[in-house]
């Protein structure tokens, strides 16, 4: 198991960023920031010898990522039987246009993360991480919505995965041309791209005289460079 010396982790066999070496991440800040701001993760592990990559939303509590599903669910069961776990965020910061097809690439921030799941069986935990989901998600929303009952944090499972062995990467800036291409009269560039939120549209059942929220009118997904 890692250690975090200087908020830092330090890279195993497992997180060493190996092809373009220079994008690799291992700072705390820099990759609690990219699972802050992603709405969604993929949970990779094995069934039957399967590889098996399902994505579920996530929240970062502290040292632990946490996801919860239904106690059927295979990756609940999977992970809760022992399976090793890796976990992945992706954030697409921009398409890279390159003069040569070869070159094109994306911008980028992604984070991945190993290791071992753990049971959250107790309500009032669940309750808290129910909370930081929400807040994750919908900032606001908690405060407005009903509350879970004891019946429905009980039917759901929550699992958390430590934040031990982790790597980000990232790729930022122009495209990188072979030499004689940059003579070329081919546009190339950046075109950037980040999440955003519509109009909110009214639920057709919805009671008359109400309105959306500010939080829903407002939305907007925080980045966090
Ligand atoms: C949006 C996006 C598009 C990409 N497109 C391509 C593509 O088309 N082709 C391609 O080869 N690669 C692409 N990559 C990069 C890809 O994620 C890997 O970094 C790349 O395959 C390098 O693999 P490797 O064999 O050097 O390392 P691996 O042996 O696969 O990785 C070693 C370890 O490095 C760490 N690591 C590797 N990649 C990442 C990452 N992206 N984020 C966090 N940690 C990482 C992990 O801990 C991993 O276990 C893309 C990445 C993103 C986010």
């Amino acid at each position: 198991m890692n250690t975090k010396p200087q908020n830092t982790f330090e890279p195993t066999s497992r997180t060493t960023v190996k092809r373009s070496a220079t994008r690799g991440i291992y700072d705390r800040d820099d990759i609690d920031k990219i699972l802050d701001e992603a709405l969604v993760c993929h949970v990779g592990f094995v069934d039957e010898a399967q590889p098996v990559v399902i994505p579920t939303i996530h929240v970062r509590m502290g040292d632990n990522i946490y996801i919860h599903g239904s106690h059927a669910s295979r990756m609940i069961k999977c992970l809760l039987s022992g399976e090793p776990a890796c976990l992945t965020v992706t954030l697409v910061d921009g398409l890279v246009l390159a003069r040569s097809v070869f070159h094109h690439s994306m911008n980028y921030r992604s984070v991945v993360i190993f290791g071992q799941a753990f049971d959250v069986p107790d309500i009032e935990k669940k309750r808290e991480i129910s909370h930081a989901l929400m807040d994750h998600v919908v900032p606001g929303r908690w405060a407005e919505a009903r509350q879970p009952s004891e019946n429905e944090l009980a039917a759901t499972a929550f699992i958390g995965l430590p934040l031990d062995e982790c790597s980000a990467k990232a790729r930022t800036g122009p495209p990188v041309d072979d030499d004689a291409d940059y003579q070329l009269d081919v546009w190339a560039g950046v075109i950037p791209m980040s999440l955003s939120a519509g109009v909110p549209m009214d639920d057709d059942k919805l009671r008359a005289g109400i309105v959306a929220p500010e939080y829903a009118n407002q939305y907007r997904r925080v980045q966090i460079k």
